[in-house]
């Protein structure tokens, strides 16, 4: 029987394609062939996750009061620690009744907030590069794009003077991340009060993803954008416990900021999930509470490390900026090499993972994201292999 009649939606049609793909093919050849990976590509910590989370999650698990189905918006004492910890974290006030709503990881989050909001034709506003949910999540809801280039001459902070005036005006939502993800930049406060002020002025709907906030270093404190007055009437707020506690398995993560918006997000999802697991969500609030000597101890891991790359990069040649936060170095590729050619050569020549910059929109060609998940022992063995390999490196492109 001729099956050509079974195909997907349109809405799949849209998406770009999937540079990952292609890297997981080579990977799995790679691994039949005994090549001893080295993967530095995923934004996936290693390591376990804390011991009292762990102990939280197993009594949980016996309490047969969470064996039902969970609260739709999430349990009242998650929601809770949730909103202490904006208030411990950034002296922001937030009513746990209707400003906070627990998610499924935050890319469940990110992507179905734009099918809450975003109808066929709305204008949205995307930074390339960027986390693949802020524009794959508008793509599926037939949203149109507008995308905002990010460059190392502006420091990958959004330049907002460069929006023309008739888009702003259309707009209905825009999307960011500082610290961000790719390219590790952080960005000051008065950015964080200027694209408030561009937001209220043309009533766009900020959505800012703060999944980086505890993975900072050398004394820099990450900003939430609910600590600019003002911004809780337009704005959400996503983070996730995934990354700083090594959760990213347990798929737990949360939205706060304005409860209209929330409120959009909670009515889409009472038809699509029942929820997170209770038994999980004692363990989330249990890693919010977590002493901060446990972000301190996380902190140092990735600082040594990122130093330990920055300095073996270097001596290979290839100068990346000391990062202020996340887990990722960005560096180039050599020029006139596409970053997914480049990453394919690397992996095919010394079996070293890096993710092509491509893999988070065009703005991200020219160059490759290396997640520090690795410990400099591994590192270490990386670069040698580089080396070894010849591998040439890059300057950057677009300076
Ligand atoms: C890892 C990551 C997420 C997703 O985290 P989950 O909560 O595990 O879904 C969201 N945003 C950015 C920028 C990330 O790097």
């Amino acid at each position: 029987m001729n099956l050509d009649w079974i195909q997907p939606a349109q809405r799949l049609n849209s998406l770009p394609p999937y540079v990952f793909a292609r890297l997981d093919e080579l990977k799995a050849k790679a691994r039949e062939q005994g090549v001893d990976l080295i993967d530095l590509g995923m934004g996936n910590p290693g390591g376990p996750t804390p011991a009292p989370v762990i102990e939280a999650a197993q009594r949980a698990i016996e309490d047969a009061k969470h064996h039902g189905y969970p609260p739709f918006e999430g349990t009242a004492s998650f929601r809770a620690a949730i909103t202490d910890w904006y208030h411990r974290r950034y002296g922001v006030m937030l009513d746990p009744e209707g400003e906070a709503l627990p998610l499924l990881g935050s890319k469940e989050g990110l992507s179905h907030l734009a099918l809450a909001y975003l109808d066929p034709g709305d204008l949205v506003l995307v930074p390339t590069p960027a986390y693949p949910a802020h524009f794959r999540g508008p793509a599926i809801a037939g949203a149109e794009i507008y995308p905002l280039l990010l460059t190392a001459k502006n420091d990958w902070l959004i330049d907002l003077e460069a929006i023309p005036e008739e888009i702003a005006r259309r707009a209905k939502a825009l999307y960011f991340n500082y610290p961000n993800n790719p390219t590790g930049a952080t960005a000051p406060r008065e950015f964080f009060e200027r694209i408030v002020a561009f937001a209220q002025r043309y009533k766009i709907l900020l959505i800012h993803d703060l999944c980086y906030a505890e993975l900072a270093f050398d004394g820099y404190q990450p900003t939430s954008v609910l600590e600019i007055p003002g911004a809780q009437e337009i704005s959400v707020e996503f983070h996730t416990l995934s990354k700083t506690y090594n959760m990213a398995g347990w798929r737990v993560g949360f939205v706060v900021g304005n409860r209209h918006i929330i409120q959009g997000l909670r009515t889409l999802k009472t038809n699509l999930d029942y929820g997170i697991f209770g038994a999980i969500q004692t363990a989330a609030e249990t890693a919010l509470n977590l002493p901060d000597s446990y972000l301190e101890e996380v902190q140092q891991r990735y600082i040594t490390r990122r130093d330990f790359l920055i300095e073996a990069l270097r001596e290979l040649g290839w100068n990346v900026p000391k990062t202020k936060a996340t887990m990722y170095l960005w560096v180039p590729c050599p020029l006139g090499v596409t970053s997914s050619d480049f990453a394919f050569t690397v992996l095919q020549k010394t079996g070293v993972v890096v993710t092509p910059g491509s893999a988070f929109g065009e703005g991200g060609e020219g160059y490759v994201r290396i997640s520090l998940i690795a410990e400099c022992d591994r590192l270490g063995e990386a670069m040698a292999r580089l080396r070894d390999a010849n591998i040439r490196y890059g300057t950057p492109a677009n300076v």
